[in-house]
Formats: structure tokens, C-alpha cells, sequence
């Protein structure tokens, strides 16, 4: 497939640039500029490659497939290429697959200090067979099809970031790490444990997420999400002959639902609320067991441990004695919370973006939408960690409308590269 070719700076621009700012407005990098240029069409063809691959989270044929050949591409690029299996040290929650998808782990090694870690995922909230009605296609501005903005577009960028290096025998990081997994979508239970690992031994995390087409802006905090899920056992008995000699674990369950209504709060943005109950089978009969999920929100990591604790220690004070309740609190993702390093980072990339190519580019320090894998990154570390580094794009999990903008493929490259290149040379710790 061809696609136009055309230049994303014009002169117009780069005055317009100087004109509004009044201020020093770098030149753009004519060498990135042109090889941004010459990457967009491999790029394109990258995305349909990918996205012509079905593969949901779930769908193991499909990963192994999509796995072999993002691997195959990392290992063309001149990496060390690792096909990780991280079922065995997965956190095991209740949607878990027995396995999940492998991870592909590419390392690049260069003649400097500092560690970069570019991560995206492969997987998709789509099921085998729907590719058939949405094949990759591009129309006017907007190249379309599944998982291409979330978060295909990720790997692409990525892809074409080291492409661009390697071009121009960039090699000034010490290791540049390139982590790729295919388990997001069910909240990284396999990867989570490796990708927090491989956050705390770099200097920097991108995390290529889609960026917004309405506000493009980098994310510099995400919502942890959690679940507390209640399973009450009693004993099943005739209602109308013989109550007494039953346990009712209905009436347990409403027990617990309602000493542990009041854990929100507001001061630090944690949200507990009950949302799905489920008891009985007849009106006649005991119920004999009784369950109860609530969903939580946390915008601080120790929120995570405050609302565990408490749950477990409320359980314990029962109503029926005799009532068996078993409580499971799951993490399945922590929040992302915005530092002073990730902010110094951003306002790099802003610099990058206003001073070089003339463009708006945002830094969203409040959490807002789902959660990412840039949440498990900085778990474990005080280096800057940010996301939405990919494509503008839009329909994450919609069925018919996912698309991402051809026009910010530019941009992103040059961006994403520039950034390497700046992290590897020092240059971003203060935001200068
Ligand atoms: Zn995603």
C-alpha cells in the first residue's frame, strides 16, 4: 500500500512559531524532521501488519503470532531480543487465564549511562473473528482498525523510534529497553511483576498509550483500580418448615455490605463502592450462599494498602457466627502519581514540542480515565515515568470506530526520539 508523502513542518509553521512566542524558538532538527518523514509510510505498514494480527488478551494463538513478529522486528533492528513466558509469576486474580501472552523484551545496548525504557502492549480487548469487518484501512486523515490506538499504534511508534536511531547511529544511552506485553487488557496479571522490575532498574519510562485527538496531552498520573469481592457460606434450609435450622447467608452478607459502606474518602480521592450482589436461588430455601463485589479507586499507592487492611479487618466482625465469609481484595492496578521528576520530564517534552514543531502539547498531572501498565512501571521508583507518548487516536475498545490520526505520526516520532536522545544526554532532569 502507498501513502502520501508530505512534509509536517512547513516553513509556516516554524514562523508562526517564532512569531507567537517572541522567545528563542529552536529550529527543528532537519535530520529528525527528514527521517520522521521517511519513517510515516514504514510506519503505516508497520500498523497494518499489527493490526492484521487478531489478538485478544485471551487469545493465545493469536499473541504467539503477533509476539513472533513484533520480535522479529526488534531483532532486525540490531536487538537482543527475549521472549518472556510470565504465566508462572503471575498475580492470579479471578478473570486470570491459566496462561497469557509472552512478553517481548528487546534491549539495546549503547556507549552511555543513562537506562530508557519504552513500553507498549499487544493486546486487545477484541475477540477472534471481528478483524473480518475491520480491516486496517486508511481513510482522509484517519487510519482505522482494532487495537490500532490502543495500543498497536504504541508498538508501531516504538518500532520506528529505534528505526530512526539506528538510522542515525544514535547509540549515546547506555541500554534502551523496549517492553512489550500481551496481557494489558486484563491488567497485566503476568507482566506486572517484570514490568515493575524493569521500571526500577531504568532512568526513565515512556509509555506509549494513545494520546487524545480533542486535547493532546502526556499523562503524568492514572486511577489505581482495586475490587473486594465477598463470599459469604451458610446452610440451606426449608423457609417455611424449618428456618432455624439454617444459616443465612443473605443476611451476612447485607451485614458486611453495610459496616463496609462508609470507606471512602474524599480527602485522597479513594472511592469504595458496592456494586454487584447475588443470593438465593428460591424463595423458599435459606439461601445458602451470598456474594458481593465493590469496585475501588485510589489515586495514591498507599491508599491501595490503607483500603486492604481495612476491608480485612472489618470482615472479621460477623453477624451470624456460624456464617463462613471469605473476603479477596485484588490490586488489579495501582494509580500512576504525577513527581517532580515526571513533571520536569513533561515540560521537556512541551519545550520539544512548542519550540521545535510549533505545536500544543499538554501535561495532565490529575488522574483521568482507565488505568496503564506506567502505573506498574513506577511502582518501584523515584525516576520519571510517562504516558501517552503514542499517536492522537480515538475508540479505544469500540467495536466499529478506532482509528488514530495519520498526521500525528510525524509529530510522535520526532518526539519520541528527540526524547530518547535528550534523556540519554542528561538533558531533561531539570525541564530545560
Ligand atoms: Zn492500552
Amino acid at each position: 500500500m502507498k501513502f502520501p508523502h508530505r512534509s509536517f513542518l512547513p516553513a509556516a509553521v516554524f514562523a508562526a512559531c517564532a512569531a507567537f512566542l517572541g522567545t528563542a524558538c529552536a529550529a527543528p532538527d532537519a535530520g529528525i524532521t527528514a527521517l520522521a518523514a521517511k519513517e510515516k509510510p514504514a510506519l503505516l505498514e508497520t500498523l497494518k501488519e499489527l493490526v492484521s494480527i487478531e489478538s485478544g488478551s485471551r487469545d493465545l494463538d493469536g499473541l504467539e503470532k503477533i509476539s513472533d513478529l513484533i520480535a522479529a522486528k526488534f531483532k532486525a533492528l540490531g536487538g537482543e531480543v527475549e521472549l518472556i513466558d510470565p504465566s508462572a509469576e503471575a498475580y492470579r486474580m479471578e478473570d486470570t487465564p491459566e496462561k497469557m501472552g509472552r512478553v517481548v523484551r528487546a534491549t539495546f545496548k549503547g556507549t552511555g549511562k543513562k537506562k530508557i525504557l519504552l513500553i507498549a502492549h499487544m493486546d486487545t480487548v477484541y475477540t477472534v473473528g471481528m478483524l473480518n469487518k475491520q480491516p486496517f484501512r486508511v481513510e482522509g486523515d484517519k487510519a482505522y482498525g482494532l487495537g490500532i490506538a490502543d495500543d498497536k499504534q504504541g508498538i508501531a511508534v516504538i518500532t520506528h523510534i529505534v528505526s530512526m536511531l539506528q538510522a542515525m547511529k544514535f547509540k549515546e544511552y547506555g541500554t534502551l529497553t523496549v517492553l512489550i506485553n500481551g496481557d494489558e487488557e486484563i491488567s497485566s496479571p503476568g507482566a506486572r511483576a517484570l514490568i515493575t522490575r524493569m521500571g526500577a532498574e531504568h532512568d526513565a519510562v515512556m509509555s506509549f498509550e494513545g494520546a487524545y485527538v480533542k486535547e493532546d496531552k502526556l499523562s503524568l498520573a492514572t486511577a489505581g483500580i482495586a475490587s473486594v469481592t465477598l463470599h459469604v457460606a451458610g446452610k440451606a434450609s426449608h423457609a417455611g418448615s424449618a428456618p432455624e435450622l439454617g444459616v443465612n447467608a443473605l443476611y451476612e452478607l447485607s451485614h458486611q455490605i453495610l459496616q463496609m459502606r462508609d470507606l471512602s474518602d474524599p480527602a485522597t480521592g479513594l472511592k469504595m463502592n458496592w456494586t454487584i450482589s447475588k443470593s438465593g436461588s428460591n424463595r423458599n430455601v435459606i439461601p445458602a450462599s451470598a456474594t458481593a463485589g465493590a469496585d475501588v479507586r485510589v489515586l495514591k499507592v498507599s491508599d491501595d494498602d490503607r483500603i486492604e487492611q481495612q476491608v480485612n479487618e472489618r470482615v472479621k466482625k460477623q453477624l451470624i457466627h456460624e456464617a463462613k465469609v471469605e473476603l479477596k481484595f485484588e490490586r488489579r492496578r495501582p494509580p500512576l502519581e504525577a513527581t517532580d521528576a515526571s513533571r520536569a520530564m513533561a515540560r521537556h517534552a512541551q519545550q520539544i514540542y512548542k519550540d521545535e514543531l510549533g505545536l500544543p502539547l499538554g501535561a495532565d498531572d490529575k488522574a483521568a480515565g482507565g488505568g496503564t501498565d506506567a502505573a506498574f512501571a513506577a511502582l518501584k521508583t523515584k525516576a520519571p515515568v510517562i504516558e501517552r507518548f503514542g499517536l492522537q487516536g480515538f475508540g479505544a475498545h469500540s467495536a466499529d470506530a478506532e482509528y488514530v490520526l495519520v498526521d500525528s505520526i510525524e509529530p510522535r516520532l520526532y518526539l519520541g526520539t528527540r526524547m530518547v536522545m535528550d534523556i540519554a544526554r542528561g538533558k531533561t532532569a531539570n525541564g530545560n
